[in-house]
């Protein structure tokens, strides 16, 4: 930015992950340690206050992944304008810093007779969520209820540390069948994920990493991710909002996961939500063949 010769008055980072932008925003002493690096990165080479959060929609640094026809790449398109709402002043622009924490289900009520241990299998039934951060915010919201043994302030301000703890919890979850595997019949495991150089974690947590470092995502952190199947609902549930946020193409939707995680057989996860997208489809049908070629490396 230096280097244009243009004053700029003030720098808006737009993300569109609400999780990301929260946990931009706290201290990071309050995420596992491979969350707590990058964010960590981010904190010191800008001001937290400076991070904003955009619909995926909204994201114009997406589009090029998701093809561009001639309507958005010609002059005066999206693509070389950027968004519309960047006309407007910046008080009008559809941003927020929010953490949301509205959408809890009245059902909970019935579930949070249950004490939510760590070693108990979930009171939230998982398999009735269809969206991933509420997931994330009524785990949150159960757990804090079981710490505290109080209804109170059960559903206020969820903060972005206790929906990484909800996250965890899920990881744990949706690990637990890999996690017995690897103690009780090591051989049949490293077998199956052997090539992925698996660690378990002190927090118990499977993370991968051997493979995984080569890929291009990783340029700025060699931190390991954690391995994930893909039938369990969490891991569906996350590729899902990956998915809605852009639109995006198999490649670039795998790429996005494989920053966070590694699961396994990814590739047929991703495609099956995409063939089942009512959007793509509908996409697919009218592009005119102008498709990106997969990223190298990454089937
Ligand atoms: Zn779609």
């Amino acid at each position: 930015m230096e280097e244009t010769g243009i004053d700029f008055q003030r720098v808006l980072y737009l993300v569109d992950s609400e999780i990301v932008r929260a946990m931009i925003q706290k201290r990071s002493y309050g995420f596992k340690t491979f969350v707590a690096t990058r964010i960590g990165e981010i904190q010191e080479l800008s001001d937290p206050q400076d991070w904003w959060w955009v619909s995926g929609g909204d994201n114009v640094a997406d589009i090029i992944s998701r093809g561009l026809d001639t309507k958005t790449s010609r002059e005066n398109g999206l693509w070389q304008n950027g968004p519309h709402f960047l006309q407007l002043p910046v008080e009008q622009w559809p941003v927020s810093q929010r953490c949301t924490t509205l959408d809890i289900p009245e059902r909970v009520g019935i579930v949070m007779a249950t004490d939510f241990t760590e070693s108990q299998a979930s009171p939230v039934e998982v398999e009735r969520y269809s969206d991933f951060r509420k997931l994330l915010r009524v785990t949150a919201m159960l757990r804090r209820v079981a710490k505290q043994k109080s209804f109170r302030s059960g559903a206020i301000d969820i903060n972005s540390a206790e929906l990484c703890e909800a996250e965890s919890f899920w990881i744990t979850e949706a690990q637990r069948p890999l996690v017995q595997q690897m103690r009780k019949d090591p051989t049949q495991f490293f077998k199956g994920y052997g090539s992925l150089g698996p660690k378990l974690r002190d927090d118990g947590v499977i993370v991968v990493g051997k493979r995984v470092k080569n890929h291009v995502q990783f340029s700025y952190s060699q931190e390991m991710v954690p391995l994930l199947p893909n039938h369990h609902h969490f891991t569906r549930l996350y590729a899902q909002m990956i998915h809605n946020e852009g639109h995006n193409g198999v490649s670039t939707d795998m790429a996005k996961i494989r920053s966070k995680y590694w699961v396994i057989r990814l590739k047929q996860l991703v495609t099956t939500i995409r063939h089942k997208c009512v959007k793509c489809r509908k996409y697919d049908g009218q592009a005119s063949g102008q498709k990106m070629a997969p990223l190298p490396g990454l089937s």
